[in-house]
């Protein structure tokens, strides 16, 4: 079964909401081609252990108060990831990149997983960049 990794988000995000759990995605991380260090960040974001500003609020620490990406909703790894304008953007450049045209979540599934690390991997950089660094850059320049 070819899961793909924005299907491998948002599945484990709302199963992780109805309390499913997620395991047999996390698996997929383990075992999908790229970087140790991009798996382990994967793997943090499956188990809700990124510093999002929800979970810097939830521990007493300096958050700030809207997304990043889009700053417009709260940042969470839900909304990073899955619900995000600015995510969805940046899929839409992929997907098109790749020739696959504007998908929208719903047909995320068909990414492969390494294209889906690759844009998770993506989104997370752009997120560090305009948190620690100051510096943003549009859709089409994110890398
Ligand atoms: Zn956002």
């Amino acid at each position: 079964m070819d899961v793909g990794w924005p299907a491998f988000l948002a599945l484990s995000v709302s199963d992780a909401a109805r309390g499913v759990g997620c395991t047999p995605y996390v698996g997929l991380i383990w075992s999908t081609w790229g970087p140790l260090r991009v798996k382990i960040f994967l793997w943090l974001a499956s188990q809700y252990r990124l510093w999002t500003a929800d979970r810097r609020h939830k521990h007493g620490l300096e958050a700030h108060e809207t997304c990043l990406l889009c700053e417009v909703e709260p940042e969470s790894v839900d909304h990073l990831f899955v619900h995000c304008r600015f995510t969805l953007d940046v899929w839409n450049v992929v997907l098109a990149a790749l020739g696959a045209g504007s998908l929208g979540l719903s047909g995320l599934t068909s990414v492969s997983g390494e294209v889906g690390i690759l844009g998770a991997w993506i989104v997370w950089k752009e997120q560090n960049a305009r948190c620690f660094r100051r510096v943003a850059s549009d859709v089409v320049s994110v890398r």
